[in-house]
Parts: structure tokens; C-alpha cells; sequence
């Protein structure tokens, strides 16, 4: 116990010292008119996750920021249970026949303004899962998109720039 103390006060605030490199990250498309839709979440915004059928791998990139390395909270977004208490929506996974009214459902459910982000490949264009029986399309075939994030799974550097972005806008 004592041992565990003395490492802890030893230990110097590892928050934020991640390594970025968004340099070698493919283009993340954030349209004007999503960065003009953000504006009023420029202090807090509030996201909720919906999985349409993804593989996990880009949900565990999604919740690894709220760990203390990242700890995505301290730039005032969070994450909520409920699409009602949301002002985006961080859609993973190709929509597949299950989940397709879901997804319709939780948009329909988030409160105006909002934001839908499709979060990694498979979000944006079913990624390795196209052409699947199960498939119903992307994302966009559904639902409005306004952030598209790339990447096979996106990595936390890569969503934290994002929302960093959309802070400055
Ligand atoms: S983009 Fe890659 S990591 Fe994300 S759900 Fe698809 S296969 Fe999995």
C-alpha cells in the first residue's frame, strides 16, 4: 500500500502526454456547415455512442479517451446513456439490417441541434464489411453525416483533434 503511495507521489500528472501523429492520419472531413452546427457546443458537448455493428475495436479507440491519459472530460465533453441528453451522435460500424432502425430511432430521438460523426472505415463506407448480406450501407444511407473520421479503427489522437477542432470553429 505504501509502496503503491510512494510510486503515485513519485509520479509525475501523465494527463495529456500523449504522442500525436495526426501528421501521418488520413484527412478527417469536417465540412463549414458542421463546424458552423458546433458552435454552440463550443464549452460542452455531449456525445452518445451508437454501435450499428461494428467490430468494437473503434469504441474501445472512443472510450479509451475518457481514461486518465486523454481524459477527454476536462474539455468539457462527456458522454451520455441517453440520445435524449445528447448534442452529437459517434456512429461506428456499417448499418446492418438489425440495427437500421435503431440508428433511425436514436437520430430521430436527439434533440435538434445535433451532430452525427461516423467514426472509422466502416462508418463511412462499410470498411471490410461491404458487400455483407447483412449490410444495409453506410452511415450517410440512413441518417444525415457531418464528420466523417477515418481510419481502421481511428486512433484517440485522431477523435481528440477532432473535437478539438470543432471547439475552435
Ligand atoms: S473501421 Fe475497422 S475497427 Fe472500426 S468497426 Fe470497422 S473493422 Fe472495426
Amino acid at each position: 500500500m505504501f509502496k503503491m503511495i510512494k510510486k503515485s507521489l513519485k509520479t509525475a500528472t501523465v494527463t495529456g502526454q500523449y504522442t500525436s501523429d495526426s501528421d501521418n492520419a488520413p484527412p478527417v472531413q469536417c465540412t463549414a456547415e458542421a463546424k458552423r452546427k458546433a458552435k454552440p457546443f463550443r464549452k460542452s458537448l455531449t456525445i452518445r455512442e451508437v454501435d450499428t455493428g461494428s467490430c468494437n475495436a473503434c469504441e474501445m479507440e472512443m472510450n479509451a479517451l475518457t481514461n486518465a491519459v486523454y481524459d477527454i472530460e476536462r474539455f468539457g465533453v462527456h458522454i451520455a446513456a441517453s440520445p435524449r441528453h445528447a448534442d452529437a451522435l459517434v456512429v461506428t460500424g456499417p448499418v446492418t439490417v438489425n440495427m437500421e432502425s435503431a440508428l433511425k430511432d436514436v437520430f430521430k430521438t436527439t434533440p435538434d441541434p445535433k451532430l452525427v460523426i461516423a467514426l472509422g472505415d466502416c462508418a463511412i463506407n462499410c470498411g471490410v464489411f461491404r458487400d455483407s448480406y447483412s449490410v444495409t450501407g453506410p452511415v450517410d444511407r440512413h441518417v444525415q453525416v457531418d464528420i466523417r473520421i477515418p481510419g481502421c479503427p481511428p486512433k484517440p489522437t485522431d477523435i481528440l483533434n477532432v473535437l478539438a477542432e470543432l471547439r475552435r470553429s
